[in-house]
């Protein structure tokens, strides 16, 4: 029951809100006489064991405990009395913590201590070092080998727009060669993609360097592809961009030449298939032969001796010209390789997945590489 201004204002009402209060009072008193009991109490203790500081939790602190018990009677305590009530009940309910915390240090402390001893001699714990991923330790192995030859490397944005991924290579809006690279757009601006290829760098290195341009662009593209243990939504490139007067597809070759003798050894064979590329002309593919059967014939290469890494060409003539290149003075060759496939004939590894799958166990191995 409250007390309320607008209550009885008789000298019979009066004296029942006295009596009320006065009870109030005398329930109140008995209250602080049981919270400095139950002090007394909690500064005498002295945990011996787990046990005893479990019961003590439970019995001041726990659901039903006896601070939660007193903080309950807060309700019945009359407005004006409230406030110092209150913060008697706080400095209770920090007593009976503090002392559960310290005596819980006491106990769980005393018991890791037990039979402890400190043997500074013994050998530190190891700090694990990590290991290249498969794909970077290839992808360095091509930056170093065409880097002996005055590449440098060059990077772009793996988000891009149209121009510079098609149209600027000659992949016009309806060119039917746009469907060999289905790839992912932005639902509110289709003109904003994933490069499918790292070409787009290419063109961005036309646009704003000086001639004559030697470079490679290394880095992860896109494709809209179902993930299988051949191929994958994204994986790695290496494309290759020499534009100068006079370059030709003899100069083409033997760069390559130098790449793969260099890449898989001297007694590797070459082949180039005439192929067709929007953005090269002529174009080809390189095949080199099977290093697992010496050109026998095996399930990798799939029975013929041979396999392709790589598709080149000199540079259309559209392409320079989109570039702001004059192609009656310059020509130029270009080439793009994945970075995962010879990395999975090398380190014999057979599923594309493996790469991207964060497989400490599969990551580890190549600790030694
Ligand atoms: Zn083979």
């Amino acid at each position: 029951m409250i007390i309320k201004e607008g209550q009885p204002k008789n000298s019979e009402g009066l004296n029942e809100a006295h009596a009320i209060m006065n009870q109030y009072l005398r329930a109140m008193e008995a209250i602080l006489q049981q919270i400095e009991a139950y002090s007394q109490e909690i500064n005498a203790f002295a945990a011996a064991d787990a046990d005893s500081i479990e019961q003590f939790r439970i019995r001041f602190l726990g659901v039903k405990g006896i601070v939660k018990a007193i903080m309950g009677e807060m309700k019945n305590v009359p407005n004006e009395q409230k406030k110092s009530f209150g913060q008697t009940l706080n400095a209770f309910k920090m007593l009976a913590e503090s002392k559960y915390e310290v005596e819980k240090v006491k106990v769980e402390g005393g018991e890791k201590n037990t039979g402890f001893k400190l043997d500074i001699s013994l050998p530190g714990t190891p700090a694990p070092s990590g290991s290249r991923h498969p794909v970077t330790l290839m992808r360095n192995r091509i930056i170093e080998i065409f880097e002996r030859l005055s590449f440098t490397v060059a990077e772009g944005p793996e988000i891009e727009d149209d121009w510079h991924n098609f149209t600027a290579l000659n992949l016009d809006e309806n060119h039917p060669a746009r469907d060999m690279q289905d790839t992912f757009y932005l639902s509110t601006d289709p003109a904003i993609l994933l490069r499918t290829h790292t070409s787009n760098t290419q063109i961005r290195e036309m646009e704003s360097r000086e001639l004559p341009i030697r470079i490679i662009c290394p880095g992860r593209v896109y494709r809209n592809e179902t993930i299988s243990a051949r191929s994958h939504c994204f994986f790695h490139q290496v494309e290759g961009l020499y534009v100068d007067e006079n370059v030709s597809f003899a100069d083409l070759k033997q760069t390559l030449y130098y790449f793969v003798k260099e890449m898989f050894g001297e007694d590797v064979k070459v082949r180039f298939r005439p192929s067709y590329f929007p953005f090269t002309e002529p174009s080809a593919e390189m095949d080199i032969s099977c290093q697992l059967c010496k050109g026998e014939g095996c399930a990798v290469c799939k029975r013929t001796g041979w396999l392709e890494i790589l598709g080149c060409g000199m540079v259309h003539p559209n392409v320079l010209k989109n570039c702001g290149i004059d192609p009656e003075k310059y020509t130029g060759f270009a080439f793009g390789m994945g970075v995962e496939r010879p990395a999975l004939l090398k380190y014999g590894i057979t599923d594309i997945r493996l790469f991207s799958e964060n497989d400490v166990r599969f990551l580890e191995q190549f600790s030694g590489v």
